[in-house]
């Protein structure tokens, strides 16, 4: 388990002096965080990482899961693919299905806290069920800036009772919303296991305890198996970049609890690339493994990340800091983590040709790619660490408790 000084070697002592003189005003302050899963995903590796520090520099920090039937992550999924402008049938059945899981949450769970923190749309209604003695936040890790409108009104009816929401990018503020809107980028946590260094044996191990051989370069997106995250659109990219380099694919995604689609994306991919993966030129890995995910990202030549829409993306930091070259869609927070030409590639997810013509100009020419890591590991160590996510809550904590 780290604590906040083991951050120093990282981000130097002044950061550390000055998280811990903003949280002297919270001492002992109780904050409960709840969101819908512990594992897979941003949020649950986002909560992991923060809730021990924030406890470290003083404040008295829970994190609860929501606990929910499949038919309610089945609709909660349908919910999440709206906010991010997809169709959705908004039936009564759905409405209850969806509020009846914060329903009984509340009949059980007690909210002892000076402020509540919720995460994302599962648990938002959970506002509605408890009777409110605190500010309440609600921490949205979706694009919001092109919402399903149907589905954006009755979710605003949960909303409005909010005091703050809490947005990762200027873009998706909405000016349809009267609840004030305050934006915090996500960060990766640098001493975790998916991203502290590892040596060379621990690669190699890894790479070969997951069948991936080391005879050619290897191309990479580590993402769950998610429409929005266009795993097939990577294998129409493979496809092109093999005819003019040799090199390998790698789709690494696992299942997330709170996630009833992976299995059918993947399917998606089996059919798209089943050649490619019976000749074992494309690997597919749903084994949720934090080390190897370090090791995949460390191994390969370039890591792509295809996304259509994209909150905001940690896989990006999590590459960008192991000063891997990144080809990326210019979508959601990835825009604001690659510097295009610079740090990365920034390219419109639609212009596949941009994507071939780059993932190529990184692999015949690898110093390229290492010059740009350089620059990205410390363009991410300036902004999307843990340390300064802790400090942007903790300012959050010290203005929503005045
Ligand atoms: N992840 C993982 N194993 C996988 C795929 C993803 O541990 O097989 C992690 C990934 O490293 C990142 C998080 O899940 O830390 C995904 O966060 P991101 O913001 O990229 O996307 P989200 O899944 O939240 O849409």
């Amino acid at each position: 388990m780290q604590n906040l000084e083991d951050y120093r070697k990282i981000v130097g002592a002044e950061v550390i002096s000055s998280i811990y003189r903003k949280a002297r005003t919270l001492y002992d302050l109780k904050v409960i965080n709840i969101n819908s899963t512990y594992y897979g995903g941003g949020v649950a590796e986002i909560l992991n990482a923060l809730v021990p520090l924030m406890n470290d520099a003083g404040v008295n920090a829970d994190w609860r899961i929501l606990r929910g039937t499949p038919d309610f992550f089945d609709i909660t999924k349908k919910f999440h693919n709206g906010l991010q402008g997809g169709s959705v049938n908004l039936t009564q059945i759905k409405k209850n299905l969806y509020t009846q899981a914060s329903q009984t949450f509340a009949s059980y769970c007690h909210l002892e806290v000076d402020c509540a923190i919720i995460h994302d749309p599962q648990p938002l209604p959970l506002i509605k069920f408890f009777r409110k003695r605190q500010p309440w936040v609600w921490r949205c890790h979706i694009d919001l800036s092109d919402p399903n409108l149907k589905l954006w009104e009755y979710l605003k009816s949960f909303i409005l009772r909010y005091d703050m929401v809490v947005i990762s990018n200027p873009n998706y503020r909405r000016e349809d919303l009267p609840v004030f809107q305050r934006v915090i980028y996500p960060a990766i946590d640098p001493l975790s296991s998916k991203n502290m260094d590892v040596n060379g044996k621990m690669v190699d191990k890894y790479l070969e305890k997951f069948g991936v051989p080391r005879d050619k370069p290897v191309i990479c997106q580590i993402s769950r198996f998610d429409v929005w995250k266009d795993p097939v659109g990577v294998v129409d990219i493979y496809e092109k970049v093999r005819q003019k380099v040799d090199c390998r694919l790698v789709l690494c995604g696992s299942m997330a609890a709170d996630d009833p689609e992976g299995r059918q994306i993947y399917d998606q991919v089996v059919e798209r690339a089943k050649d490619l993966i019976e000749a074992g030129e494309v690997i597919l890995i749903t084994s949720e493994n934090n080390i190897l995910v370090n090791v995949l990202q460390r191994s390969s030549a370039v890591i792509i990340q295809k996304s259509t829409k994209e909150g905001f993306g940690l896989t990006v930091s999590e590459a960008l800091w192991k000063e891997k070259p990144v080809v990326a869609s210019s979508v959601g927070g990835i825009s604001l983590q690659i510097r295009d030409g610079e740090t990365g590639f920034l390219l419109d997810p639609q212009d596949l040709d941009g994507f071939i013509d780059r993932t190529v100009e990184i692999l015949k020419h690898p110093a390229l790619g290492e010059e740009m890591g350089k620059k990205a590991k410390e363009a991410v160590r300036e902004k999307f660490l843990i340390t300064r996510l802790l400090s942007d809550y903790i300012g959050l904590l010290n203005d929503i408790m005045k």
